[in-house]
């Protein structure tokens, strides 16, 4: 599809979406727009800005990552396209995680490669839509990210008597959703806001086997033809965090063909 189409695409969900701008700017949420097509990235600007956020674009990798330089988090979440000059997305995300920097991210892939939804949850991206894209359903999808961890800082800010202990502890790990943490006995293990909801969907259904179109339904709210393998990218990660041995799973079983059962205290065999 030519850049032209996304731009229009990006004009026409314009059109509709701007009225109810006046809902989202009691936030004043800041993103991080990571385009190098430039009048993409003005429309998005555009866009945003008239929902209420702050926007920042970025039109490298590079320049992406020197926004992030410096420590203190300036950014509530990121819109990042994979194809940029220099550093790609899939670059970006990765180097950003491995510094420890969580910040939910959603990317812009290119239609026609599957693939490269694979690889960015893979790198560790949170969300993903495929280009040309619907603003309507950007802006929806932001919101998304915003409101989930939104609610994890609400949560991690309350005075601690009303705090609500947020907490799972199976085996000798404990999940602490406030804090977006895993402990595996001295190790604590930083998580992203997507690792933490498909793992609290697989722990809140204890004992089921949950079909990967389910996970991708109800932790993301995808209801279209979304390849199902995605999933599959998050548990390889899970694994590595709280299995002994994540090539032999005791926790997060797959079941052949179904999808995948969380197991809290599995029977002891050896
Ligand atoms: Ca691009």
């Amino acid at each position: 599809m030519s850049r032209d189409s996304a731009h229009n695409a990006a004009r026409r969900g314009a059109e509709s979406q701007r009225p109810s701008g006046a809902v989202a700017r009691a936030g004043r949420r800041a993103l991080l727009v990571v385009e190098d097509e430039r009048h993409l990235a003005d429309g998005l600007r555009f866009n945003l800005e008239a929902e209420g956020y702050q926007v920042q674009v970025a039109e490298t990798g590079e320049e992406a990552l020197e926004a992030f330089a410096g420590g203190a988090p300036s950014f509530d979440a990121m819109v990042l396209d994979v194809m940029l000059p220099g550093k790609d997305g899939f670059t970006v995300i990765s180097e950003l995680r491995q510094a420890g920097q969580f910040i939910p991210t959603l990317i812009l892939t290119a239609r026609g490669h599957p693939d490269d939804v694979l690889k960015g949850f893979a790198a560790g991206a949170d969300d993903y839509l495929t280009k040309p894209f619907d603003l309507a359903i950007l802006i929806a999808r932001i919101r998304g990210l915003l409101r989930r961890s939104e609610w994890v800082r609400s949560e991690a800010k309350a005075p601690l008597p009303q705090r609500p202990k947020d907490r799972f502890t199976f085996a000798d790990k404990t999940v602490d959703f406030n804090l977006l943490e895993l402990r595996v006995k001295d190790h604590v293990f930083p998580l992203t806001l997507m690792e933490m909801n498909v793992l609290r969907y697989l722990i809140q259904h204890e004992s089921e086997t949950v079909s990967r179109k389910k996970m991708l339904e109800q932790v993301w709210g995808l209801h279209e033809d979304t390849d199902t393998r995605a999933i599959d990218n998050f548990i390889v990660r899970l694994r590595r965090y709280l299995e002994d041995d994540p090539a032999r799973p005791r926790h997060l079983l797959t079941v052949r063909g179904l999808g995948y059962r969380f197991v809290a205290n599995p029977v002891k065999t050896d």
